[in-house]
């Protein structure tokens, strides 16, 4: 293990704190040991604010237009191969109430950014949910709005958005993604969305085609600057109908050596072991636990539609019932030592009503 690399994580465990060029060095010099170590920071902090406390999200996928033609994602405008549907409000609503009775208090409305819901469709679909069942969370993750639209969203009771930004640099960003499409719109998103006060989540793909070590460090910066209340990273993972489908997958283990070093810059956020983590690495999600991570994002998605909704190649869990998956995470989360709980898993110190 590099002894330069070992202090910089003491420093940062203590502090909270580094430069690009550390969080750079930091990267560069990843091994096994340096890992181990960073996880253990990480799982102390972990337990100072979360104990062994895992909270879960129900992820409702509820479309997969897009209007977006993202190099990287399956259900990107012009994969034409993807065949595409929209849950109805009734469906949606029945999947936050299976969710609730299988003891989930949040769920995420997830989807690609489809226009045929109106903003009364999305406000209708959050206040039917809000009026069954008042104590349930509502985030969304439905990308990019006008300020009038994410007020609304608020207005009838949504709490938290998630709204991944990416890369950090804008060069990267130019890169995965087509020119109409704006870096700088999405950080005003974040922003945005704070200001009207949600609970935020931003977030970044680990090993992105084109990705160096020091855009990665741009992220860890990022996230020391801005403190998003959630981060949701995950290996970059190649899809066979995008312009990115010959480019190569990111493995498990830059993820984590992430995912501890974001827990060791901001102590209390959010952390979920992705879907994406799960799927390069069988035991990738208890890994994550086990590198800082403290929430899970099952999949409450009728099953009829869970295997259109491919972002990547080979998604994880596209064919049990909710049900199945809960159970399935609860022994593996038990395993390993910690308990999955029923509540809303709010950020330490941050209340939502
Ligand atoms: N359209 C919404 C959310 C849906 S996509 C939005 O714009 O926020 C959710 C996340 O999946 C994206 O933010 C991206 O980081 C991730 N993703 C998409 N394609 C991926 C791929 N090929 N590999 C790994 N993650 C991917």
């Amino acid at each position: 293990m590099d002894i330069n690399a070992k202090n910089l994580l003491e420093k940062l465990n203590n502090n909270h704190a580094l430069s690009i060029d550390e969080y750079d060095y930091l990267l560069k010099h990843m091994d096994i040991d340096l890992m181990n170590v960073a996880s253990e920071f990480a799982r102390i902090k972990q337990r100072q604010h979360y104990g062994n406390k895992i909270f879960v999200r129900g992820l409702i996928e509820f479309t997969n237009f897009c209007r977006n033609n993202c190099y990287y994602c399956g259900i990107r405008r012009d994969n034409s191969d993807c065949e595409r549907y929209r849950l109805s409000k009734a469906q949606i609503l029945e999947c936050a109430n299976v969710g609730y009775d299988l003891g989930f208090r949040t769920v995420v409305l997830q989807g690609g950014e489809d226009f045929a819901y109106t903003d009364e469709d999305i406000c209708e679909i959050i206040r039917a949910i809000k009026s069954s069942n008042p104590d349930m969370v509502i985030t969304l993750s439905i990308g990019e709005r006008s300020r009038a639209s994410y007020e609304a969203y608020f207005n009838a009771g949504a709490r938290r958005y998630l709204l991944r930004h990416e890369t950090a640099n804008p060069e990267l960003y130019a890169k995965l993604h087509p020119q109409e499409m704006s870096w700088q719109n999405r950080m005003d998103c974040l922003q945005t969305l704070r200001e009207i006060g949600y609970q935020v989540g931003a977030g970044f793909m680990v090993e992105s085609p084109g990705q160096t070590t020091y855009d990665l460090a741009m992220d860890l910066k990022f996230i020391q600057d801005f403190k998003p209340d959630m981060c949701g990273i995950g290996p970059y993972i190649s899809h066979k109908e995008t312009p990115f489908a010959k480019e190569t997958s990111g493995g498990a283990d830059t993820t984590l050596f992430c995912l501890s070093l974001i827990r060791m810059i901001y102590p209390q956020i959010l952390l979920p072991a992705t879907t994406a983590l799960g799927t390069v690495d069988e035991h990738g999600r208890e890994k994550g636990i086990l590198a800082g991570a403290n929430v899970l994002m099952p999949n409450l998605s009728p099953t009829s539609v869970r295997s259109k909704y491919t972002l990547y190649d080979n998604k994880i869990c596209t064919g049990e019932e909710a049900a199945e998956c809960v159970t399935c995470l609860r022994n593996r989360v038990t395993a390993i030592g910690y308990e999955i709980v029923e509540d809303p898993g709010n950020r330490s110190g941050f209340n939502t009503n």
